[in-house]
């Protein structure tokens, strides 16, 4: 992986509060549950723990937020990876519909953590605009917006012709969309650094530096290694995401989930003749395509525009953000003048089957992962479940929580991430 991929600026750092050194472990510690992993997924299970008296303890390989979670776009998506309208027809109406109050309960999530913690990343819920890139597109968001009249009786959500979307978005042609005003943004690194602060605040120990390099089930417990120290640990809530050390964890976890970059982009501050003409309600969009792209503003008012660039995360040179900057001016041709300061990626885990998963390796050790591209609410959300199955409750969440596949020819995934990705590429050239 080269390094300043993964470490280059991203467009979030400009206002975020200023991050609070979090030190490494320096002696061997015990905790009732041993969180690893300081992005959404576990620094919501920590809150979620402590919240209950549970004694927890969080250790980063970095810093808080370093991972995906201070780097995504901040778009609370209210839609999931598969469409509603597919869950009903493979899992039944109910399944969809537990799906839909699951997204309900993520976004809900965020919110209350926002508030109880009182952190300071610029939570709105201004709505989310889906935008279809073909007729065909369309056709599939109008059963969605159907689906969820008539099925969940949400007839707040509405269906959105060309010029409507185009309105919406400032700019574009795309041939409709929806918008769901369940939708909802936060500034992203400003979240995990405010909640991990405000955690820390509240005596919940959370170390910095301090990779997992070796997990042991002792008598009673598990062990888990760190470079100058030792964790002794009743349960172990892991929460790596895209980042899952292979080999780490039993049972091959890393190998049920392929990490996966994904890039985004962000101009400077928009000059004043544009700024209010593009997205002018504050609402976030992603589009239908299969490497699909999204916008938003930020709270300094810059445009930041995700997509995909090199998917292998392994390239980080200006060329490989080359098609995102095309696909940003093909939407919005006035900000061609207007240069894009920042360039970043993240990795996040993508599931054989594409359902995120939490589960549990043993009676002591559970993981939450695989959100793909969907992943700011649902890690939020997770990160209460995991805490309730650390605590030995139970949790069925239908398809989330039944078996977990392996990824067939895990070893082979570079070159079949390069395969699928330029697949994808040809089909939504060709309006496919
Ligand atoms: C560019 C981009 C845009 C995105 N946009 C959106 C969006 O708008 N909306 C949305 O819903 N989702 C989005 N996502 C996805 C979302 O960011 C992730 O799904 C979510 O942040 C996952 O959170 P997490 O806590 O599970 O993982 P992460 O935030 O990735 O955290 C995992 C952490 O584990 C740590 N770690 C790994 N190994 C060890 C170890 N051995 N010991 C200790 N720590 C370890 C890592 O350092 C890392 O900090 C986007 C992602 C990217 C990259």
């Amino acid at each position: 992986m080269a390094a300043d991929n993964q470490e280059s600026r991203s467009a979030w750092c400009e206002t975020a509060p200023e991050p609070q050194p979090f030190p490494e472990l320096a002696s061997d510690a015990r905790t009732g549950v041993l969180i690893v992993g300081a992005g959404y997924t576990g620094l919501s299970a920590a809150h979620h723990l402590a919240a209950r008296g549970v004694d927890c303890m969080v250790i980063e390989a970095h810093q808080p937020g370093w991972g995906a979670s201070g780097r995504n776009g901040g778009m609370l998506v209210p839609r999931p990876k598969k469409p509603l309208t597919a869950i009903e027809a493979h899992w039944g109406r109910d399944e969809a519909l537990r799906q839909r109050r699951l997204l309900h309960e993520a976004i809900e999530t965020v919110c209350e953590l926002v508030a109880d913690h009182g952190i300071d990343c610029d939570f709105a819920q201004d709505g989310y605009l889906a935008a279809a890139h073909t007729p065909k597109a369309l056709d599939a968001l109008a059963a969605e917006v159907r689906w969820l009249h008539q099925a969940a009786g949400e007839t707040e959500v509405q269906l959105l012709s060309r010029a409507e979307i185009s309105e919406e978005l400032g700019g574009g042609a795309y041939c409709g969309g929806y918008l769901d005003p369940l939708g909802a943004r936060v500034q992203p690194l400003a979240y995990a650094r405010g909640l991990a602060s405000s955690l820390a605040a509240r005596g919940v120990p959370i170390h910095g530096s301090t990779p997992a390099t070796r997990v042991r089930a002792i008598e009673g417990g598990i062990a888990i290694d760190t470079p100058r120290a030792t964790v002794t640990a009743d349960q172990l809530v892991i929460a790596t995401n895209g980042y899952t050390p292979p080999g780490l964890f039993p049972d091959g976890l890393a190998q049920r989930v392929v990490a996966v970059s994904s890039s985004a982009i962000a101009t400077a501050p928009l000059p004043r003749n544009l700024a209010g003409r593009i997205l002018p309600r504050g609402r976030t969009m992603s589009d239908t395509k299969h490497l699909l792209n999204w916008v938003r503003l930020s709270p300094d008012n810059r445009i930041v525009f995700g997509g995909r660039g090199d998917i292998t995360g392994r390239r980080a040179d200006a060329a490989s953000y080359k098609g995102i900057e095309d696909a940003l001016h093909a939407l919005y041709p006035d900000l061609a003048d207007v240069p894009v300061t920042h360039r970043w990626s993240g990795l996040v885990a993508v599931t054989r089957d594409h359902w995120h998963h939490l589960g549990s390796l043993s009676p002591r050790i559970h993981f939450a992962m695989g959100y793909g591209g969907r992943g700011v609410a649902m890690s939020t959300l997770m990160g209460r479940y995991l805490a309730r199955l650390a605590v030995g409750e139970a949790c069925d969440l239908g398809p989330v929580t039944a078996a977990f596949p392996p990824v067939p020819f895990h070893a082979l995934r570079i070159p079949g991430m390069k395969l699928t990705a330029a697949w994808y590429q040809a089909k939504d050239r060709l309006g496919l």
